[in-house]
């Protein structure tokens, strides 16, 4: 009988993903070196072209990460006049970040408690005249229906914008996460569903002149080369050897959402037995959820957290302080909204990443059930 401690399962491991598809991303990088082209050539055409067909629509636009790709869409496409964003506070401050960014004000609404996606209940009461752009970040890889806020927010004069950076791949009746709003966000971050090797994002739309200002704002506000016409532009591209690994690793998508599943359904079993206030693991079921994160809730959390600890298992908090108490964002004091507070106090993540192996699962799994 071996007398070392468990294995550390970690909540991530990237090297696992980069070893498998080596190959792969050489024979990418060699195409790219070959080519010549290192910015906005074929690989970067060819990825917006399949990134656009995959979430089935007309114009994907590749940027520099997921962060440029929320401020450059609500650049893009707040209504002339308005210059408010509205979004969550629980979904790790990056639609914050992007709309202090773009110089826009901010407001809040509450979750719904079960998905801790946006509430649309809370979004109907908060919309006004100012508020030109909702940000809805399907969290943690849930599509939750969202057709009711679609609505909603069209008779206001608001534009939805989808933040997909976790939800890449999900499906609601065959439509696509990022087919639903007026404008969608994706991030490639190497954690993400679909990870490059570094920072990357894009922005996909089915309006042609709301696409044709993506493209401006992300090179300098050019209309053609060396003169800008839009204000805001920036230079946000996705570099071209960035986009040839992307491009390779697009068919695999699917099936590394697939194995996410499998995990949570797991975790979702072995949990069945442990008392509710110690730990609840919330499910991710069907096409609309591609689970990102195995995202659990306890009214112990630090508890909880040391417990996996003891037995090698790796957690973390997605994500601990809500938008609005972060001094960075610059917002006066709103009061509490009271779900995304609780959430924010009682989320954990377990370890969820396509090469966990049957076993690391299955030790997890143990470690969950022995929670008291
Ligand atoms: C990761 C993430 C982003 C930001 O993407 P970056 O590429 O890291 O800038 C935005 N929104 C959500 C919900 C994310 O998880």
């Amino acid at each position: 009988m071996s007398l070392s401690r468990p294995p550390n399962i970690p909540l991530n491991d990237l090297s696992r993903g980069t070893k498998r598809d080596k190959e792969l991303l050489l024979a990418a990088t060699a195409a790219v070196l070959d080519s010549g082209h290192l910015i906005h050539g074929p690989e970067h055409a060819n990825f917006e072209r399949e990134l656009a067909e995959f979430v089935g629509v007309p114009y994907a636009m590749g940027v520099a990460s997921g962060t440029d790709a929320l401020e450059i869409s609500m650049k893009a496409a707040m209504p002339p006049g308005r210059n408010t964003v509205l979004t969550g506070a629980n979904a790790g401050g990056y639609s914050s970040t992007a709309a202090r960014r773009a110089g826009f004000s901010l407001a809040y609404a509450d979750v719904n408690t079960t998905t801790l996606c946006l509430d649309v209940d809370s979004v109907a009461a908060a919309l006004s005249e100012e508020i030109g752009v909702v940000v809805f970040t399907h969290m943690y890889g849930n599509l939750t229906d969202v057709s009711a806020l679609v609505q909603i927010c069209r008779e206001n004069g608001t534009v939805l914008l989808e933040d997909c950076a976790q939800s890449i791949g999900a499906s609601r009746n065959g439509t696509m996460a990022g087919a639903f709003g007026d404008i969608a966000a994706f991030s490639f971050y190497p954690t993400k569903n679909l990870g490059g090797l570094g920072d990357g994002g894009a922005v996909v739309c089915s309006d042609p002149v709301i696409a044709e200002r993506v493209k401006t704002l992300r090179q300098y506000g050019w209309k053609e080369k060396y003169n800008s016409v839009v204000p805001g532009g920036t230079n946000s591209r996705l570099d071209e050897v960035q986009a040839a690994f992307l491009r390779r690793r697009l068919p695999m998508l699917n099936a590394f959402n697939e194995r996410r599943r499998w995990i949570v359904s797991r975790y979702v079993k072995a949990s069945a037995s442990v008392p509710e206030a110690v730990m609840t693991v919330l499910p991710a079921i069907g096409p609309s959820h591609v689970a990102h994160l195995a995202v659990a809730r306890s009214s112990h959390r630090d508890a909880v957290r040391d417990q996996l600890l003891m037995s090698g298992i790796q957690t973390d908090v997605h994500f601990p302080v809500p938008d609005y108490r972060q001094d960075g964002f610059e917002m006066p004091r709103t009061e509490d909204l009271p779900a995304t507070t609780l959430a924010c106090a009682q989320v954990l993540s377990l370890p969820c990443f396509p090469e966990m192996t049957d076993e690391e699962v299955n030790q997890v799994c143990e470690a969950i059930a022995e929670l008291r």
